[in-house]
């Protein structure tokens, strides 16, 4: 096949990102597996994405986008995209809440939309799996306190269904988690031990990655240790098999 112009353009389309970061530690990826952002961060430049990662995020923004412009032409009080810094147990943090809704007395709650294909979206129906939702729903509602707002003790996450069809009917096609969410102690006694998981001095932290996303998900494998069983070397190639 000949390789064209627009290939290219396809290619960059791809791997556009839109994506802007707040505060130091971004509040999504505190729950990311810290051995795997030690192996990251020990191989700048290196892909951590695989093509397919880059499509399903495009199909996430896309959703988000359509749903924000959906809910700013509504009359529903909220607000869409907001951003939170704040400092939460010494660190600074931050992160862009989705969805935050408001009553008639100014408490809001916290939401987050969530595009997901038929099996995790099973899972979250099923309330399984629920516990890193609860994490970042409850940072924002701490960072929003800290603002000097009123927030509901319950958060809500939207589900999506990507790509429903009639042999997912197990699960409605979009549904809404209501999930409890942590106290202020809970919240910082968290952000502390996710940062701290990762040793100062630059060695590996604990091993906290599940197998199956190594070879599935995880584009750092081939220089990854613990994928290779082999410590990291300076111009290391992995052995073809
Ligand atoms: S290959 Fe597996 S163990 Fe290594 S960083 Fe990726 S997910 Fe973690």
């Amino acid at each position: 096949m000949v390789e064209t112009k627009l290939d290219n353009v396809l290619e960059a389309f791809l791997t556009y990102e839109t994506y802007k970061g707040y505060g130091h530690y971004g509040v999504t990826g505190l729950e990311k597996f810290r051995y795997r952002t030690w192996v990251e961060n020990n191989n700048p430049g290196v892909d951590c994405t695989q093509p397919t990662g880059y499509i399903d995020s495009k199909i996430g923004t896309s959703i988000h986008m359509l749903f924000e412009e959906a809910m700013n032409a509504s009359d529903i009080v909220c607000q869409t995209e907001r951003v939170y810094e704040c400092d939460i147990a010494g660190y600074k943090v931050g992160g862009t809440a989705d969805l935050i809704l408001y009553d008639d007395k100014d408490v809001a709650t916290i939401a987050d939309l969530k595009s997901m294909k038929a099996f995790p979206a099973k899972k979250a129906y099923a309330n399984e799996e629920t516990d890193k939702f609860i994490k970042q729903l409850s940072l924002y509602a701490y960072m929003h306190r800290k603002g000097g707002g009123k927030t509901n003790k319950v958060g809500y996450i939207y589900v999506v269904v990507v790509g429903w069809t009639a042999r997912d009917k197990a699960i409605p096609r979009t549904f809404r988690l209501d999930l409890p969410l942590m106290s202020d102690a809970e919240v910082e006694e968290y952000v502390s031990s996710r940062i701290e998981a990762i040793p100062k001095d630059g060695s590996a932290p604990e091993f906290d990655c599940q197998s199956w996303m190594c070879k599935q998900y995880c584009g750092v494998r081939d220089v990854c240790p613990h994928f290779n069983h082999h410590e990291f070397k300076e111009g290391y190639v992995r052995p073809s098999n």
